[in-house]
């Protein structure tokens, strides 16, 4: 990707063509993106790995210092007599991301840093959440007093932060070009145009023009774990969400697998038990119907409520409710297999609601995944539980802005697709265009 670095030296009072433009963007977004995945190296590592000249690093990481992307820390002496090398790491104060859950119950708003720290949170109740334009409302304005709170300075010590851009976790499939919602099957929502009405409520606040970037709930938390954890090399990583359905984000190098119309990861339509229990799909034996916590309700509605409740029986150990959960999480247990068998992840991260359920759920589905395992001569992966628990899709949302704003070529991919720019400023992450 990086093969045309050495014209890049611009002499920046030039006028610069589009070309060059998005080849620098590239470049500044590729150093980034190095410095994220091994903090504390210098200009002439940076250049090493890289393979660009040591000028162009010098030039780019001093703009990206500048912009609050990149801090220094002191130096360090090197082996080599009188050479030191300054340390680049991503800066954590001077940025932000913001991200919102667009939940079935209630929504969750958040500010991270760059490197997925939580600097706020919200919760978010919804007036009707059968309305979707009141939802997403206010959503859009819990975005924008937390814009406004980052861009005030908090005291003595902190300063005021430049947000990057917005993303937003949907519980449904998603158009990610055209910024639509297809269908929330949970909320009950069709064809919503999300990214065209949530611009309309930030004009003439400070995310009016900034990146607005969307997807699916599954596939955000995965990028979440995939940006902001330290197990951020794990590639392929699948992030299996257990909320009312189920649903999977997968990421194979380095890219989020979105499929053809979206619909990538809707593994809770994995049919894993020929002629069992009726889906709300119209299928029958599907993960959703075996596993999805709105299977362990029965009949009571889905609601926050009946799912306290829920979570209280097993608690409790109330016998049923617990045997329900020990035979969802055998079925868990193959669903597992199959995402093993299908993509040879590093690892499969289990999020959601259903963590609630804890060993309940998950230590059944360990061990049927280790019989598969011993019966096939084979290690599965590492199954681990969500690093950022309930706040894992709007974290996620949050990544996503940095997953897309660091690659520079996806982006222009998904808004040709579109046709659309997915931002009115183009160079919201900071490069100033030459007029
Ligand atoms: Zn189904």
């Amino acid at each position: 990707m990086l093969h045309n670095h050495h014209i890049l030296d611009v002499d920046r009072a030039m006028p610069v063509t589009g070309d060059q433009q998005l080849l620098k963007q590239l470049n500044r977004m590729a150093l980034v993106r190095q410095v994220s995945i091994q903090p504390g190296l210098s200009r002439a590592a940076l250049a090493d790995v890289l393979q660009l000249t040591k000028s162009t690093v010098s030039m780019l990481a001093r703009e990206l210092v500048d912009e609050g992307w990149l801090a220094e820390s002191e130096l360090l002496v090197t082996g080599e007599v009188g050479r030191r090398a300054t340390p680049l790491h991503l800066a954590p104060d001077r940025l932000a991301l913001l991200g919102a859950e667009l939940g079935v119950d209630e929504a969750r708003v958040v500010a991270t840093n760059l490197l997925g720290e939580v600097l706020d949170t919200r919760i978010v109740s919804y007036e009707d959440a059968a309305d979707p334009a009141s939802c997403l409302r206010l959503v859009a304005l819990a975005l924008v007093r937390l814009a406004r709170r980052l861009g005030r300075a908090a005291g003595a010590g902190t300063q005021a932060r430049r947000v990057l851009g917005v993303g937003l976790g949907l519980h449904g499939a998603v158009d990610e070009a055209r910024g639509v919602l297809r269908h929330a099957p949970h909320l009950g929502w069709r064809d919503v145009d999300v990214a065209g009405q949530v611009q309309l409520h930030f004009a003439g606040s400070p995310l009016a023009g900034l990146p607005l970037y969307m997807q699916n709930e599954a596939n955000v938390a995965a990028l979440g774990e995939f940006e902001f954890t330290d197990q951020a090399s794990t590639d392929p990583l699948i992030y299996l969400s257990i909320g009312y359905g189920v649903g999977a984000g997968v990421l194979v190098n380095d890219r989020l697998l979105t499929g053809l119309h979206g619909f990538a990861g809707e593994v809770g339509h994995a049919i894993l038990q020929a002629d069992g229990p009726p889906c709300s799909c119209g299928r029958r034996g599907c993960a959703d119907a075996l596993i999805g916590l709105g299977s362990l309700l029965g009949k009571e509605r889905p609601s926050h409520a009946a799912l306290e409740r829920l979570f209280a029986r097993v608690a409790d150990g109330e016998r049923t409710t617990c045997a329900a959960v020990a035979a969802a999480g055998h079925q868990l247990g193959i669903l597992l297999n199959n995402l093993w068998a299908g993509f040879d992840p590093m690892a499969i991260v289990i999020g959601g609601p259903a963590l609630q359920l804890g060993d309940a759920l998950i230590a059944p589905a360990r061990a049927v995944l280790a019989q598969y395992a011993d019966a096939a001569l084979l290690t599965a992966p590492a199954i681990r539980t969500s690093h950022f628990g309930a706040q894992a899709v709007a974290v996620g949302a949050a990544a996503l802005v940095r997953y897309r704003v660091t690659r520079p070529l996806d982006v222009q991919s998904i808004e040709r697709r579109a046709g659309r720019p997915l931002a009115a400023a183009r160079m919201a992450d900071g490069v100033v265009m030459p007029a």
